[in-house]
């Protein structure tokens, strides 16, 4: 093989790959040798040693040898073939639930056999379900046993176990005359949580990850805290890290206008007509976004502050320094409900200051619509307000300066860059801010969103009471409506909201039509609405209008609720089959309590019994409200994949490391991918090249 870096190396050049088997490898992502030595195995088996019948326990999966003392076609629920071997220490059955004729033959009393596989609670005691095996010879000695632990592999159809085997012993071989460079920069290693790994080498680790000795530790390796599998985790993170700040380095290179108006007398206005005071995380946020604006580069900042934190005011407040330098700004909604919501804020906010503030909605079709897209291309809208309708071809901005994209932790980066580009104007970009009430720990932070620069509005306005959180099993339910009747008699408003799983929004609105009928019934004295996803905007729109001017005391509503509904005199929420939901929803559907200046309650009533994590999720929202420490929670429960969402998952593909497992190795990693991004890019390039091969698409950006 030519000294090639092993990424450049396809796998078709091993021995024995043609087309077809390319295209499976292909299939598991291996291209090249380089990925073909990151494939790492699942887990390992050990076949070094037989062991004795007697020693077999429920679970053990071993190599066993012993003489067929029966071999009987048993005709059980499933026609199957049990055979049993003994071996002096105790007998095992071996049942094939398929199998030839030519096999029952071959396996008759009297054979001796080595087997292979995992031992189970049989009808005849304990027994391994299709046993890999062979007939040993009387005549000859029993073949040789493993030397090593045997790597099993994650493969794909038509691949075998043997064959991928084979293909690393030969990617094995080219990674031993070749070694790959190393690439880590030694000032990373030498820091004192990575001092362990200095002694591994990716060469080393990759080694001894496909061929773990014997005396290996296979639970070690099996819960990924090996210092083999924390070296190859950490150079995948280090890359990581390189490429979100090369992508980030590559978009601040890109032009944009920068937004130097006086906004000053609007935002004085604006400021004194509303009923409170801005909070200081609220100012300290609007400044750090001012100072993006008026650079000539496109601002690209998140906006992370728990539920109620006071998000869309900062947001005006920004779009008003657009507005004042003679652009339009645009606020994107991830639902029409939302949107509708923002839409009649921001009207109440701004248009007394004289500000054309509009609104596009999916729905709205012809002489409307019209309306809304010419005065937009005019330029005579200053704000629009709408869902990702927004992005679609036909909606052409006069002179589009910012973009406010709301609870945006759904989408990931690429299309974040992809509506960003949507509101290209020749060279020039928008600024970008994106708000999320969805608080991520963090050190995921650090890898979901390296490529963003990020403000916290880390404190609520004053005054909000805590929500005080109860968990309860559905057979409380009377009680619970009692306290509904008592609270909405007193005056007060609540929520209850029927949850179904996601997948099936019909079946949500249904379970919620009949829970509407339900609470009807038993509270014949109340006004109660319903809401959910199914209606129509504008009918969504209306109910929401009624039970916040107080029309209706008690609304029932699908998830739809979930994110920015705001009614402050709503104080009692009721979250039906809680457990059902993940915490960062549980948490996102309480933000919607606790908004005015009552004490406020969310029952959560579940179905027993829990499971395990259902059980942690109740807790922890009975024990938190701070949306940082339920998030933490939720990292712990669930992982990193689920609560960036599956959309973001894509984002966050990792090989080899995981991000809650290894979250910790993520510590200090940015300072140190900065300074290799400065002294060395070559190198940089390099450990980009190696992890991200041909998949570099980042560096386009
Ligand atoms: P979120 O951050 O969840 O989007 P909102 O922007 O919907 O929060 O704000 C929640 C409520 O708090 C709104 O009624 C808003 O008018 C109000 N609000 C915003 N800032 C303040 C403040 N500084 N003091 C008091 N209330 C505020
Ligand atoms: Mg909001």
């Amino acid at each position: 093989m030519t000294a090639r870096p092993l990424q450049e190396v396809p796998v078709t050049e091993l021995k024995g790959v043609g087309q077809a088997l390319a295209e499976r490898l292909a299939k598991l992502g291996i291209v090249s040798l380089q990925d073909l030595l990151l494939h790492l195995p699942l887990r390992y088996e050990d076949r070094t040693q037989v062991s004795s019948l007697g020693s077999l326990r429920v679970g053990s999966t071993a190599v066993v040898e012993g003489e067929i003392v029966s071999s009987e076609v048993s005709q059980g629920r499933r026609r199957s073939l049990l055979v049993r071997i003994r071996d002096g220490t105790g007998l095992l059955g071996l049942r094939f639930f398929h199998f030839s004729a030519a096999m029952k033959r071959q396996l008759e009393p009297g054979k001796r056999l080595r087997c292979y596989g995992e031992a189970r609670p049989g009808a005849t005691g304990l027994e391994i379900y299709h046993p890999e095996f062979r007939v040993l010879r009387d005549d000859l000695p029993p073949p040789p046993l493993e030397q090593q632990l045997t790597p099993v592999y994650p493969v794909t159809e038509g691949l075998q176990q043997n064959r991928i085997r084979q293909l690393l012993e030969q990617a094995l071989q080219a990674l031993q005359t070749q070694p790959p460079e190393e690439l880590l920069p030694t000032s990373l290693l030498q820091a004192a949580a990575f001092q362990h790994l200095m002694n591994w080498s990716l060469t080393e680790a990759l080694q001894y990850l496909h061929h773990p000795p014997v005396e290996a530790d296979l639970a070690e390796l099996a819960e990924g805290r090996h210092p083999a599998q924390r070296r190859l985790a950490l150079e995948e993170l280090f890359t990581q890290q390189l490429g979100m700040l090369l992508l980030r380095q590559k978009s601040r290179e890109r032009a944009a206008h920068p937004l130097i108006g006086q906004a000053t007398a609007l935002e004085n206005q604006l400021i004194q007509s509303l009923p409170f005071q801005l909070t200081s995380a609220q100012e300290r946020v609007l400044r750090e976004i001012n100072a993006d604006l008026t650079q000539p580069h496109p601002m690209l900042r998140l906006v992370q502050g728990d539920v109620g934190s006071g998000k869309t005011l900062v947001a005006a407040l920004a779009c008003l320094k657009a507005l004042a330098s003679g652009y339009q700004a645009a606020m994107m909604a991830p639902t029409e409900l939302l949107a509708e919501q923002h839409y009649q804020n921001l009207a109440a906010w701004l248009q007394p200051l004289g500000i054309q503030v509009d609104w596009l909605a999916g729905k709205m079709k012809g002489k409307q619509r019209e309306g809304a897209l010419q005065r937009l291309a005019e330029g005579e809208t200053q704000l629009l307000v709408g869902t990702h309708a927004l992005f679609q071809s036909e909606v052409v901005f006069a002179r589009l300066g910012l973009v406010v994209i709301d609870e945006q932790h759904r989408f990931g980066v690429h299309q974040r860059l992809a509506l960003r580009d949507k509101g290209q104007a020749g060279e020039c970009l928008p600024h970008q801010l994106i708000m999320t009430a969805t608080p991520i720990p963090r050190t995921l932070a650090m890898s979901a969103y390296a490529d963003l620069d990020v403000s916290v509005i880390d404190e609520l306005p004053p005054g909000r009471q805590p929500v005080t959180t109860l968990a309860l099993p559905d057979s409380r339910r009377p009680e619970v409506i009692a306290r509904v009747r008592k609270a909405c008699l007193e005056g007060r408003q609540a929520y209850w909201v029927c949850t179904l799983i996601e997948e099936s929004e019909v079946l949500e609105c249904q379970a919620a039509e009949v829970t509407w009928q339900e609470l009807q019934e038993a509270l014949p004295e109340l006004k109660i609405a319903l809401v959910h996803g199914r209606m129509k905007p504008a009918e969504k729109a209306q109910i929401m209008a009624d039970f916040k001017a107080g029309l209706s005391q008690l609304l029932v509503a699908t998830t739809v609720i979930e994110v920015g509904v705001d009614v402050p005199n709503a104080s009692l929420m009721i979250i039906d089959n809680a457990e059902r939901l993940g915490l960062a929803q549980l948490h996102q559907l309480r933000g919607r309590v606790g908004r005015g200046s009552t004490a406020s309650y969310c029952t959560l009533i579940y179905h027993p019994p829990l499971s395990q994590q259902g059980r942690e999720r109740l807790q922890a929202m009975r024990e938190s409200s701070d949306g940082f420490v339920i998030a933490q929670k939720d990292l712990e429960i669930r992982g990193p994949g689920e609560l960036l969402g599956t959309r973001q998952t894509g984002e966050v593909e990792l090989r080899i490391a995981n991000l809650k497992r290894d979250a910790f190795l993520l510590e200090g990693l940015k300072p140190c991918a900065v300074q290799l991004l400065q002294q060395n890019p070559l190198q940089a390039r390099h450990l980009l090249a190696r992890w991200r091969g041909d998949k570099l698409r980042f560096a386009q950006v």
